[in-house]
């Protein structure tokens, strides 16, 4: 069975993170390790891991996913830039190795542009310099984009070359289906996609599946490659219900975090009834 969670608010800490994620009936939580639309963290000397092994344990939530900050871009032009994304991410994988090593959630960023053979030996080798700093037990998640102003990585044969690049053995993926969805990407029965790019034959053909670590599962307010990144409850966006408990039935997910990123139905965040729906979806 995977383990059904959501995205909520560390308000007060990690800690609380798993209480409000246990409050809404998941197994397992994700959290941002500070704002995620500021660069300032407080010093990782003062994050309090035993608090959140303690609420895990009361709690029996696990895994505690963490998602980098919305300003990164490691395929930037400006050099500072770049810099800005390599050390929050370090600091990101410090925390996640406090935390157990489940892994940090990245959006690589964008080529702005350029495209990607211009910006990928750059986006590389800022990887490089992360993986060298941060220590061996935080574990770095590639998130696939939904392609929209230059993101990288909403084509997977990316995520597979900067694999192959980095052949490092905490360096792993997230397959959102939103940002799936939005790329052109066709999460139902491969027999069934017709013209339209199949998420699973893409994942056999480039032996993507070992890599997987995370299942983000959200809904798309925009239709099918629309490039669009906009999350929707479960049920009140574009993407059929069958095509997404198609691919969530896939065995080689069975083991994995599935983790909402919703605006919630009073529009507070994942919450209960995401949940449920998400549970009739992955389990029946
Ligand atoms: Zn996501």
């Amino acid at each position: 069975m995977p383990r059904i969670g959501a995205h909520v608010s560390a308000a007060g800490g990690a800690h609380k993170a798993v209480e409000r994620a246990h409050a809404i009936g998941a197994d397992c939580v994700q959290v941002f390790s500070g704002s995620p639309r500021g660069w300032k963290r407080k010093p990782i000397d003062q994050v309090d891991a035993a608090a959140v092994f303690a609420a895990q344990q009361a709690t029996g939530i696990n895994p505690v996913v963490t998602h980098a900050l919305y300003l990164t871009n490691l395929a930037s032009e400006n050099p500072e830039q770049v810099q800005k994304t390599i050390d929050a991410i370090v600091y990101d994988l410090e925390f996640d190795a406090l935390l157990g090593g489940s892994g940090v959630v990245v959006h690589l960023g964008s080529h702005q542009g350029r495209g990607w053979e211009t910006v990928r030996d750059q986006t590389a080798d800022a990887m490089a310099q992360i993986l060298e700093r941060a220590p061996r037990n935080g574990t770095f998640l590639m998130e696939n984009s939904a392609g929209q102003q230059g993101k990288l990585s909403s084509n997977l044969e990316e995520l597979r070359w900067l694999l192959d690049r980095l052949q490092a053995p905490n360096l792993g993926w997230c397959f959102d289906t939103c940002h799936a969805h939005a790329a052109g990407l066709y999460m139902g029965d491969p027999a069934d996609a017709g013209a339209r790019r199949s998420a699973i034959t893409e994942i056999d053909r480039l032996q993507l599946w070992d890599t997987l670590k995370v299942i983000h599962v959200n809904d798309s307010r925009d239709p099918f490659d629309s490039g669009r990144d906009r999350h929707a409850n479960l049920g009140e966006g574009q993407i059929p219900a069958e095509d997404l408990r198609c691919f969530l039935r896939r065995p080689e997910l069975q083991k994995l975090p599935f983790i909402l990123e919703v605006p919630g139905f009073a529009g507070e965040g994942p919450d209960a009834e995401n949940i449920r729906r998400l549970r009739e979806l992955a389990e029946g």
